[in-house]
């Protein structure tokens, strides 16, 4: 017997609709270098409107791809609902990628328009003849300049947005149209093409407003640290505008200081963005003793990877500042899992409340995780059997965009996330490592990860990652890259491992650098410490 319930669709513009109706003296803050351009959810849907009327004029209808190439700034999130809007895909290209991966995404998403900061006109310039389907690029800053030559025309956003009608009738549309799209990093050969669903979309937005996990509410005010290239800034721009929660973006070129005078200057109350922000930001607070006022912060929600337990426990103790964590990826729209509290450990000493905090947490609603062994049975949930992460939710991809290599990706119906966890009776996650980073020695494993975290913890290390290197006896040895506040001997470091881990997991080398190399999404670049020092 079917239902006899409206089939009515998942969609973009009801997000924008509810913020309009509701919300629409709420404000999105965008840092302009020294100032803010401050506007309401009612001005964010006429520009959306008008960027709408705008693309319409260069040709874009349904199905098109737009791609973007701005920092977190009031015009990109603009896109985010005048190109779904309509209709169109929104590819946010992640600029920090190598030349010839940026041309890869952008031919193989096939964008016909650009949407670009001035600063990477010069990019652009680099890939002259590489832009394959590009017809026009817009300026969303500033002037067309006269001496770039692209191949194709420049024009600037701001003249065309001048004489832009605000009057736009957004289509109802399938909720499975496509909605925006993002290419992984592409740590392994050539970046894999995401393409989120205004269904996805809608849904990993409520997902991320749920109370238990994230909980975004229209009281509190949330700086989007992260890049609104690196999937869709982890799906915060559609969660804040459905619940009329105050945006704040960080602008162009952001440096730490910059951050501090945002905070200061527009009093988020929370903070989102990459684990290496936060220490970024930690780090222009110690530098600046007592010269910026963070105390509007009440949490930072730290992702991409594991936010080190002295890191939350310093926020906690100098600042009074939560940090929370979710796991998740680029395929599944990103997030799975946050770490919050349940009724049964409310009322844990401070300690075992920071040990959950270090797990990656329970599933969100609508979320299903199993864990597999090496000859696929399940593994249990017992806190220590680890598993193969796989995991099925109506906002994990089910293939990745005309790309041969989605085969090995998936089985059954399930995403194979490629992360190695344990898993507690009560569902929290813990991540031991990344398949491809977890270290094989004399056929026993070793979690990188848990070793990362204890070095971190030594007073004198500041960063640390730890990759496995060949060995010719025990197949891999775990070698540790650290980064030093001090000077400290490896025997020393040695011997503070050996307090907390099997002898085999103390790595045999150490290696002090001034930095570590991060990805293009701003983790620790374990490739480029293989392939450099290993
Ligand atoms: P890419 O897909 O380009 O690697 P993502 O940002 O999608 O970039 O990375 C996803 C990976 O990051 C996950 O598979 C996991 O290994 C790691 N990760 C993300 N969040 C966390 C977290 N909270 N704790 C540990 N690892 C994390």
């Amino acid at each position: 017997m079917q239902s006899l319930m409206m089939d009515v669709p998942l969609q973009i513009k009801t997000l924008l609709w509810r913020a309009e109706r509701l919300y629409g003296h709420k404000e999105i803050i965008a840092r302009t270098g020294d100032a803010f351009d401050a506007f309401t959810f009612t001005e964010l849907g006429r520009r959306a409107r008008k960027l709408s009327n705008v693309l319409a004029g260069l040709g874009v209808t349904f199905g098109d791809r737009v791609g973007t190439l701005a920092w977190n700034t009031a015009e990109h999130l603009v896109a985010y609902y005048a190109v779904p809007c309509m209709g169109a895909v929104l590819h946010t290209v992640n600029t920090r990628l190598s030349d010839d991966q940026i041309a890869y995404t952008i031919a193989h998403a096939g964008d016909t328009v650009l949407l670009v900061s001035s600063d990477q006109l010069p990019l652009l310039a680099r890939l002259t003849g590489r832009l394959a389907d590009v017809r026009t690029v817009v300026v969303l800053d500033g002037e067309a300049p006269a001496d770039v030559e692209l191949g194709v025309p420049v024009l600037a956003y701001t003249d065309l947005m001048a004489e832009a009608s605000d009057e736009y009738d957004y289509p109802d549309l399938d909720e499975n149209t496509a909605a925006s799209m993002c290419y992984s990093s592409g740590t392994t050969g050539d970046p894999k093409g995401v393409v989120y669903s205004h269904r996805s979309t809608v849904l990993h937005a409520l997902g991320l407003c749920t109370t238990g996990t994230i909980g975004v509410s229209e009281k509190e005010r949330y700086l989007l640290v992260t890049p609104l290239s690196h999937v869709n800034s982890w799906g915060m721009p559609f969660a804040c505008v459905l619940q009329g929660a105050t945006i704040i973006l960080p602008g162009d070129h952001p440096v730490g200081a910059d951050y501090l005078k945002v905070i200061e200057d527009a009093a988020p109350t929370v903070l989102v963005g990459a684990v290496t922000v936060g220490m970024l930001i930690r780090r222009a607070l110690e530098e600046h003793p007592g010269d910026y006022d963070v105390s509007s912060l009440h949490t930072m929600w730290l992702g991409g990877q594991a936010p080190p337990v002295v890191e939350m426990k310093w926020w906690k103790q100098a600042h009074g500042i939560h940090i929370t964590q979710a796991w998740g990826m680029t395929e599944a729209s990103p997030v799975l899992t946050f770490s919050g509290l349940t009724s049964t450990n409310q009322d844990l000493d401070e300690d075992a409340r920071f040990e959950i905090f270090s797990t990656q947490g329970q599933p969100l609603p609508l979320v299903e995780i199993k864990l597999v062994r090496e000859d696929e049975s399940e593994a249990p949930w017992d806190g220590k059997t680890p598993g193969e992460v796989l995991v099925r939710a109506p906002w994990v991809i089910s293939e990745y965009y005309n790309d041969p290599r989605s085969a090995g990706s998936f089985s059954d119906g399930w995403f194979r996330t490629g992360d190695i966890a344990t898993m507690t009776q009560d569902g929290y996650l813990t991540i031991v490592d990344r398949a491809k980073d977890l270290i094989k020695s004399g056929g026993e494993w070793i979690s990188s990860v848990e070793l990362e975290n204890a070095l971190i913890a030594h007073p004198k290390v500041i960063e640390a990652s730890v990759v496995g290197a060949p060995d010719p006896k025990w197949i891999e040895r775990p070698v540790a890259f650290v980064v030093l506040s001090d000077t400290v001997s490896p025997d020393e470091l040695k011997l503070f491992l050996k307090k907390r881990f099997p002898s085999f997991w103390v790595p045999d080398r150490f290696e002090v650098i001034t930095e570590l190399p991060k990805t293009s999404v701003g983790k620790f670049d374990k490739k480029r410490l293989r392939n450099e020092y290993v």
